[in-house]
């Protein structure tokens, strides 16, 4: 497991931990067993407190202090799946006087933007990274999903343009609009 970045200033800070799917948390058919999100969401909190100096066991030895899950909602969007490398980011949405609520998103890292896309974005980031670019307010992120929109429309059109003249414009829109509608999102919410 590593830590990419730690939870700072700014709009939308985000801490985000990688991690690998091992036969351990898989259920019978090789798909991450649900409790299992859980588990993965407790360590990048752990990993968090730890990249801003926090202890936990210190906390409680020296301090007498524990911390507790009071409340979690999870929305499972998209199974993960055996080998899969998958990124956590926990992000601060407000703090109490005793309480923390935090927002996970555990996302299988290393996919692009779009897999059949051959345009510079998705040749050299990941989803995930394109996304801590978004949430940190990076100028990258507003130019390099640029570019794969400009390429993306550039493709469609000149596809749209050869069936037209090869005259299956008609099969070439279903067989378009049928993928589009099928994009996942592969990304689960853990919220304490
Ligand atoms: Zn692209």
């Amino acid at each position: 497991m590593t830590a990419t970045s730690a939870l700072g200033a700014g709009p939308a800070p985000a801490h985000a931990l990688t991690l690998r799917v091992y036969y351990e948390d898989t259920d019978a058919g090789g798909l991450v067993y649900h409790a299992n999100y859980l588990k993965f969401a407790e360590r990048a909190r752990t990993e968090m407190l730890r990249s801003l100096g926090f202890s936990q066991r210190r906390l409680g030895e020296a301090e007498g202090l524990g911390l507790a899950v009071r409340r979690c909602r999870a929305e499972f969007l998209a199974p993960a799946r055996l080998d899969d490398a998958l990124c956590v980011e926990t992000r601060l949405t407000a703090l109490g006087a005793a309480s923390v609520a935090l927002a996970q998103t555990i996302a299988r890292e290393g996919r692009p933007l779009d897999e059949e896309c051959e345009c510079r974005c998705c040749r050299s980031f990941t989803r995930a990274y394109l996304r801590h670019l978004y949430m940190a307010g990076e100028i990258l992120a507003a130019r390099a999903l640029t570019e794969h929109n400009l390429y993306f429309y550039g493709r469609l059109m000149r596809e749209a343009q050869a069936a037209i003249a090869s005259g299956t414009f008609t099969a070439y829109a279903e067989s378009r609009l049928g993928r589009l509608s099928s994009v996942e999102t592969g990304s689960e919410r853990d919220e304490n």
